[in-house]
């Protein structure tokens, strides 16, 4: 076609050009209800931070935020009022290390992931994302970092649906696809090397690294996240710092999955955060408080160990036991995948605190690993994981007291989530949030 028959078809291309802007200028987050305020009556307020506890507070929450926090902070005619005066209030948890868009089948898989990504696309496993998300942010977990094997880029369209306000989730930072060496996590056969794509996003040489890092960040992930073990050939430390460096440019942390071996060049590395390290020597854990690596432990409980089919509690609990004697930075994060009858995903990933407790963690600084230190480690801590003015009203509830049994967070029965009342078990919520028609008006 000539353009003289079409004069305003360079125009037209200029504007396709821009869509893209275009789209991310529609696709920023819902804003919550900014005029209403909302007064929160918090019978024991609990830092986090320092284990402390304030009674008789309350809580102001306007537009999504955390305005005032005191015993006695003015409230304003016609705010709606929540009376948790008898419950103890903190920050919404948040787990470090979640799968929303993988759910292993024991019965057909044999609770083998492989075998549930060959037979599962990305599409189903969004849709099991969604139930997923929200069973989390039931549980209490308002914030999680979204680490990979979620097909292709799944978790980026989860956060986008959740943002947007079409489903209901917690607030998530992602990592697109994992890059590995050759294999990915698995182990294929030469006929059909790949059957672990895109699970695995394969990167070998220095240039392969880079590629993989853009790639990721070009799609949508919030933070790149590395295999450096299960393969007989693993990334050097030189090779790890260029993934840092590289993922640097674009303001993305690297979290590194690694049993080991691998997790002794992670550390050395100094990569943002390891993941499982469940038979890291001392001398790798002692590299890992020095360089500032936080520990995401996934420390299987027995009964994930039981679903797994091999003893990962024990290894876990003992590292668990040591990394915290030696100070390593340790974060809260669960790596559930298994699905159990009678459960969800939120109450199978709150039950992770079995571990801690059994680590003779006291339960201060267990809340702390769950808030806090996430916060820090996802970089969020600046708008997430406190209860302070300026901060996202991220806030849940519990009738007992968790600084004397941790256990008392599996009785989670509020919770706020950018100032929407997303579960008051014995109050009112706010409305749920119903697709296209929440989706046009939150825009
Ligand atoms: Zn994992």
């Amino acid at each position: 076609m000539s353009l003289r028959r079409f004069p305003l078809l360079p125009l037209a291309l200029g504007l396709l050009a821009l869509l893209p802007q275009v789209l991310a200028a529609q696709a920023a987050p819902a804003p919550p209800d900014t005029g209403r305020v909302t007064a929160i009556r918090a019978g024991r307020l609990i830092d986090t931070e320092t284990g402390k506890v304030a009674s008789g507070q309350m809580i102001l929450v306007r537009g999504g935020k955390i305005v005032d926090v005191g015993p006695d902070v003015d409230v304003p005619p016609g705010a709606r009022t929540i009376d948790l005066a008898d419950h103890a209030v903190l920050p919404g948890l948040f787990d470090a290390h979640a799968h929303m868009l993988l759910t292993t089948k024991r019965e057909r898989d044999n609770n083998n992931y492989y075998i549930t990504t060959l037979l599962e696309p990305t599409a189903y496993r969004a849709v099991q994302g969604v139930g997923n998300a929200l069973a989390m942010l039931r549980a209490g977990f308002t914030t999680i970092r979204d680490i990979g094997n979620a097909g292709l880029y799944g978790d980026v369209a989860l956060k986008q649906g959740i943002e947007e306000g079409w489903v209901e989730g917690p607030t998530m930072l992602v990592s697109g696809v994992i890059i590995a060496p050759f294999g990915g996590q698995f182990h294929v056969q030469p006929e059909k090397p790949e059957l672990a794509e895109p699970e695995y996003l394969f990167a070998d040489s220095r240039d392969e690294i880079v590629a993989a890092v853009r790639r990721n960040a070009h799609f949508g992930a919030d933070f790149i996240k590395i295999v450096t073990d299960d393969q007989r050939y693993i990334y050097s430390v030189d090779d790890i710092k260029l993934f840092i460096e590289e993922a640097g440019r674009m303001g993305m942390k690297v979290a590194a999955h690694c049993w080991d071996i691998g997790a002794h060049n992670a550390a050395l590395a100094g990569v943002a955060s390891i993941e499982h390290g469940l038979y890291m020597p001392d001398s790798t854990l002692q590299v890992m408080k020095k360089n500032n690596v936080y520990l995401v432990g996934t420390d299987f409980t027995e009964l994930a160990s039981r679903e797994m089919g091999r003893d990962l509690f024990t290894p876990a609990v003992d590292r668990l036991r040591r990394a915290y004697r030696i100070g390593v930075p340790i974060a809260f994060g669960t790596d559930v995948v298994f699905s159990l009858q009678g459960e969800d995903r939120g109450t199978l990933t709150i039950d992770f605190v079995s571990s801690f407790e059994r680590a003779g963690i006291p339960p201060n600084d267990i809340l702390k690993m769950m808030t806090g230190n996430a916060a820090r480690l996802l970089g969020v801590d600046k708008e997430r994981g406190f209860l302070r003015a300026g901060m996202a009203a991220d806030i849940i509830a519990v009738p007992g007291d968790p600084l004397a049994d941790i256990d008392a967070l599996r009785e989670v029965d509020f919770v706020m989530k950018n100032g929407r009342v997303v579960r008051h078990d014995a109050g009112e919520e706010d409305e749920p949030l119903l697709g296209s028609r929440a989706a046009s008006t939150a825009r």
